[in-house]
């Protein structure tokens, strides 16, 4: 449905992406994540036609955006980061116009009413946007994408600025219109799409670093452990005898002490409960144990550590050798 390949833009001498591509087929939906100045305003700016590109290619259900530019966008409905809503305008005179501009066919006034039904705006129809609330506002900015019944949905950050009940309605609304569009959605925030989207892409500093099935990050999160433990005794040793333990993947000190007694952060593979073999390995070096804590986990960790190590997700171990 989109095919995107090597695209490249610059801002002056300011390289914002660089050589991303990816393939969206019919009926998926996607999350695109990337922290704040990644590249994902830019990238859907070119991938809907808005901005145009200084390398690269933009082929929309396969109509080229710049070749075919009204065929293609009349597949997308685009939600940009900041909706160009008439704040004088009531809501239906704008959905008017915006369907004017579109050069839509569907009966007028019915196809009309019913986007304000489905993005839940009918209450509103007749207040100026200017009064509206942000989660409103918000709302009628979806209902412009949706005018002229588009295949393709694409949301760029839609959730930012609204309260966390707006951002639930907000969330129910996309999960709907995902039932029957290909959608792309871009956001900072994980959790955000872990519940709606198949599959996420993930962009840092204009370079895609990962692309996988959601539910393959989710399982990282799932499977691996990290505990907080305190231990007396000098830090290198103690640092020395954890990396010791079969089954640990990473450990790390942390800065806080107090009295005799440090901080760690252990994590360990897929599958291993290492808590035994810790305790143990301190035991045999004269090293006592004050505390021992699991740490919560969530995409937010996997999220960074993907971007530390390039897109690798920490490899699964097999949970044979644990034990002696
Ligand atoms: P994101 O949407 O992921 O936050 P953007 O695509 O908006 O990222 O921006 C990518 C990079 O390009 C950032 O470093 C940003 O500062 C820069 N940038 C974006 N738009 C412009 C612009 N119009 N002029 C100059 N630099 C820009
Ligand atoms: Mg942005």
């Amino acid at each position: 449905m989109i095919k995107i390949e090597h695209l490249t833009k610059s801002y002056g001498t300011h390289r914002a992406i660089s050589d991303v591509s990816f393939e969206i087929k019919e009926g998926e939906i996607v999350g695109f994540l990337g922290p704040n100045g990644a590249g994902k305003s830019t990238t859907m700016n070119i991938l809907t036609g808005c901005l145009s590109s200084d390398a690269g290619d933009v082929l929309v259900n396969g109509l080229d955006i710049l070749k075919n530019p009204i065929e293609a966008k009349k597949l997308i409905g685009y939600l940009p980061e900041q909706p160009p809503v008439y704040p004088e305008m009531t809501v239906s005179e704008y959905l008017g116009f915006v369907y004017d501009l579109k050069h839509c066919t569907l009966p007028k006034r019915e196809h009309i009413d019913e986007i304000c039904d489905v993005v839940r705006i009918a209450d509103v129809k007749n207040r100026l946007i200017g009064n509206l609330s942000k989660g409103y506002r918000q709302r009628v900015g979806i209902a412009e994408a949706l005018v002229g019944n588009p295949p393709v949905l694409i949301f760029d950050e839609p959730t930012v600025g609204l309260d966390p009940k707006q951002i639930i309605e907000v969330r129910n609304l996309l999960r709907t219109l995902g039932k029957n569009h290909t959608v792309i959605l871009s956001t900072h925030i994980l959790p955000e799409v872990q519940a709606i989207c198949g599959r996420l892409i993930v962009i840092d500093n204009g370079r895609i670093i990962a692309d996988r099935p959601t539910d393959e990050l989710t399982r990282v999160i799932r499977d691996s452990r990290r505990y907080r433990i305190r231990v007396a005794g000098p830090v290198n040793e103690v640092l020395a005898a954890l990396r010791g333990v079969g089954g640990i993947r990473r450990v790390e000190a942390e800065t806080d002490r107090d009295g005799e007694a440090s901080t760690f952060l252990l994590e360990s593979a897929a599958g291993t409960d290492v808590r035994r073999a810790v305790f143990f390995a301190l035991s045999e070096k004269g090293l006592p144990i004050y505390g021992l804590e699991p740490v919560g986990r969530d995409l937010e960790d996997v999220f960074l550590q993907l971007i530390e190590n390039g897109g690798e997700l920490p490899a699964e171990k097999p949970a044979a050798r644990r034990r002696k």
